[in-house]
């Protein structure tokens, strides 16, 4: 057991003296973190408020509730179901919802930015039992999606579903254009939005509500609440079909999963609540603003960028100009404690496992404090490691005691 709690603190200690840039990652709060620590970790509450299969749920009814009605308020949306243990998960109980096995995923390749859970071939569940139909992205278009050819694609392919989210995209999503398409071929449009919800809710990215049918997010990026994910069925889903928020129930529960987390489920209630407050807003715009002067000072450094820039919270780097790949480099910038991924590019020449790129972004590092002349200073110390093949340990290390990792 004392093992157990040595890496434990290991892991803390690690964190504490290195620069978080994966985009994915983020720092929740102390609240959070005692909410998954709590008694609730305890309980069964299969079922939904009011309609459980066990005794004892008066107070899971009443945390639940509040975790659903902070959702709704939140993304101004008529149904939320925020049971789903992750974001794959989450994505699955939506298919197992609206499809049949057989039935078309729409979803952007893997190797531009898309997820696994998207209709990726083969090799994901959502691939095999359903019909995979891929879009990729254009860089000859500005901000790289070729709408004429999603459409023709999803005129061609007649999906049931076509699904817009990214994990590696650093542009600003265009959901008008993707719900015409969609309302076209009369297929569900469905936002994942992962990465992007803290902007989302921070008045920095456009919301979908407005263009999806369904909107999938996980609680763990931007948002900066716990592992989980939420389900929500906007006005526009409603009116498409009014049973599709109890339809996703069933999907979640009993079709997909058995007792929720009602420890994550709390979670999520604190960290949707902190979502709304001013000082989220705040720290969603210095997210942006930093992810900004990060990518101009890259650039100015004479680092490639997919798509020249970034209008959200994370950027890729396309390294072939620098002669060396994106494994190399982030096992390279790791032994200088700089923490980010290697990443595909579009059409990347090489394979997966030494793609070309590196993606790294601005949440954890904003949640510390830093700003933008930090940000200055860690392209500086990239391309010290990158060009100068220099070890800057001692260097992030001093940043980071100078920004320690709020309680
Ligand atoms: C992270 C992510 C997921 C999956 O979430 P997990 O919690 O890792 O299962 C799904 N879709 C997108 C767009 C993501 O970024």
């Amino acid at each position: 057991m004392e093992e157990v709690f040595e890496l434990i603190k290991k892991e803390e200690e690690r964190q504490a003296r290195t620069l978080m840039l994966i985009p994915s990652e983020n720092y929740t709060y102390s609240e959070v973190r005692s909410a998954l620590g709590s008694f609730l970790v305890h309980k069964y509450a299969e079922g939904y408020p009011g309609k459980r299969y066990y005794q004892g749920n008066e107070f899971a009814d009443q945390v639940e509730t509040l975790a659903v009605e902070e959702a709704k308020k939140l993304f101004g949306v008529p149904f939320a179901n925020v049971q789903p243990y992750s974001g794959s998960p989450a994505n699955a109980a939506v298919y197992f919802a609206l499809l049949n096995p057989g039935d078309g995923i729409m979803g952007l390749e893997l190797s531009s930015g898309g997820h696994l859970t998207h209709g990726h071939p083969k090799i994901t569940f959502s691939g095999k039992y359903f019909e995979s139909i891929r879009y990729g992205l254009d860089p000859e278009k500005e901000k790289y999606f070729d709408f004429e050819k999603i459409r023709e694609l999803a005129l061609k392919e007649k999906p049931k579903i076509i699904v817009v989210g990214t994990t590696a995209f650093p542009r600003t999503l265009n959901w008008e254009k993707f719900a015409q398409i969609a309302d076209e071929v009369g297929a569900y449009l469905m936002a994942d939005i992962s990465h992007i919800a803290g902007l989302v809710v921070g008045g920095v990215h456009p919301s979908p509500a407005p263009y999806a049918h369904i909107i999938t997010s996980t609680t763990h990026k931007t948002l900066r609440g716990p592992r989980g994910a939420i389900i929500l069925v906007t006005d526009k889903g409603l009116k498409k079909d009014k049973d599709l928020g109890e339809k996703i129930n069933k999907a979640v529960f009993p079709g997909l999963q058995g007792g929720p987390h009602l420890h994550s489920i709390a979670g999520i209630a604190i960290a949707l609540k902190k979502a709304g407050s001013n000082s989220f807003r705040d720290y969603a715009r210095q997210v942006v603003k930093n992810a900004a002067v990060l990518a101009e000072e890259l650039k100015s450094l004479d680092f490639d960028l997919v798509t020249g820039g970034t209008d959200n919270h994370l950027m890729v780097l396309d390294l072939r100009n620098i002669g060396i790949d994106g494994k190399k480099a982030a096992v390279l910038l790791e032994e200088s404690g700089i923490i980010l991924n290697a990443n595909t590019i579009p059409n990347d020449p090489n394979p997966p496992f030494r793609p070309s790129g590196i993606r790294l972004g601005t949440p954890a590092v904003t949640v510390r404090g830093m700003k933008e002349e930090e940000m200055k200073e860690i392209a500086g110390l990239i391309n010290l490691v990158l060009k100068g093949k220099k070890n800057v340990l001692k260097e992030v290390e001093t940043l980071c005691e100078r920004f320690p990792i709020p309680e």
